[in-house]
């Protein structure tokens, strides 16, 4: 299997090279934006490890330009970048996984044999709509906005997306939610009325989440 690693650091670079032939791949080093697009077009590869900031652009570049050509290859993003947004931007521009530096090789060489085992796009992403929720990571995106949100008015958003358009009792959203036996009806409307204010305030448009009266909640489009 060929990797083709996108770093401009060499040190980093030969670390990473040394230790992914040790374990059996082949890697194929690209400094710059302009020699990843020219191995990419050359080679048959299995995945790429992508550095974001390289001396002749933005790796989200690279990332952009294979997607715009169908181009399914798994990308792993190694970025310094550690604020949410950089990370959140690339899993939307539709990388599999990404690392932050610095980075134990231990754990990239689980998160790339992970992503070799499964190269569409990770399944913990769940979009209708304009909405975006990265499960794993519990961040909802509406647009280009992340819409603060708290823990249990995540989990009530996330069992409503998971159904969109069908009544979702209030049971339901008690065991979703209600792991440590403290919620109960009137818990679950207050998180829901909350959530509504915060959707709203994030500018989320163009969804609702409606009460049914005697049944339950239902999220639908409008
Ligand atoms: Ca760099």
């Amino acid at each position: 299997m060929t990797i083709l690693l996108i770093e401009d650091d060499p040190a980093i670079a030969r670390g990473l090279q040394v230790n992914l032939e040790s374990e059996g791949y082949r890697v194929l080093w690209a400094n710059s934006l302009k020699s990843a697009f020219e191995i990419n077009h050359k080679e048959k590869l299995s995945l790429a490890i992508l550095d974001l900031g390289l001396i002749d652009g933005s790796g989200f570049d690279f990332l952009r330009t294979v997607r715009e050509q169908g181009s399914r290859l798994p990308i792993i993003i190694l970025t310094a970048k550690t604020d949410e947004d950089s990370v959140v931007e690339g899993l939307q521009r539709g990388a599999n996984d990404y690392m932050k530096k610095p980075f134990g090789n231990k754990e990239l060489l689980a998160r790339i044999k992970a992503t070799l085992r499964e190269p569409h796009l990770r399944e913990n992403q769940i979009r209708w709509g304009d909405l975006l929720i990265l499960v794993d990571q519990r961040v909802v995106r509406f647009k280009d906005t992340t819409v603060d949100i708290q823990r249990r008015e995540f989990d009530i958003l996330l069992a409503l997306v998971e159904k969109p358009d069908v009544i979702i009792n209030r049971e339901y959203l008690i065991q979703q939610i209600g792991k440590d036996g403290e919620i109960f009806d009137r818990t679950i409307d207050s998180h829901i009325s909350h959530l509504r204010s915060r959707l709203k305030k994030s500018g989320v448009n163009g969804i609702k989440i409606s009460s049914v009266y005697g049944l339950g909640y239902r999220l639908e489009k409008v």
